[in-house]
């Protein structure tokens, strides 16, 4: 895979540095059977320095998760090679089945087929609760 030109799929660009592991597992993207490549600690005129996630296959991506780990990102919709969508996520209001939520006596711990649903609650600290029991999502 040639990590400059992506003829199908996606690159997130932005990803604040240090962030690119945690929106690589949240995204599943080890389970994927096609190239994924990540750019730690690169060089940005904005942020310093920030990671780069690359993904060469048609697929989609949960983009609320993008918008959880890092409202700032920005997603780049790479066909035949042409930059065809660009877009930031923004803080997703609602994540569906992204956190799981932790509290033995919610709900969701005893009904399994119920998605875990967390809703932010407090958009200055970045806070998420689970809308059954309120119980915070863990950072
Ligand atoms: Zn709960």
């Amino acid at each position: 895979m040639n990590v400059d030109s992506i003829q199908n799929g996606i690159v997130i660009d932005h990803i604040r540095a240090g962030s690119a592991m945690k929106l690589y597992e949240l995204l599943h993207l080890g389970d994927l059977d096609a190239p994924v490549a990540i750019m730690k600690n690169v060089t940005s005129k904005k942020l310093g320095k920030k990671d780069i996630i690359k993904i060469d296959a048609e697929l989609s991506v949960d983009l609320a998760v993008i918008g959880y780990v890092d409202p700032e990102a920005t997603v780049n919709i790479i066909k035949d090679g042409e930059l065809v969508e660009k877009r930031k996520i923004g803080m997703p209001e609602l994540l569906t089945n992204v956190l799981f939520c932790k509290n033995p006596r919610c709900v969701t711990s005893t009904e399994q087929e119920l998605p875990h649903v967390f809703k932010l609650t407090d958009r200055e600290r970045r806070v998420y609760r689970c809308i059954y029991c309120e119980t915070a999502a863990g950072k």
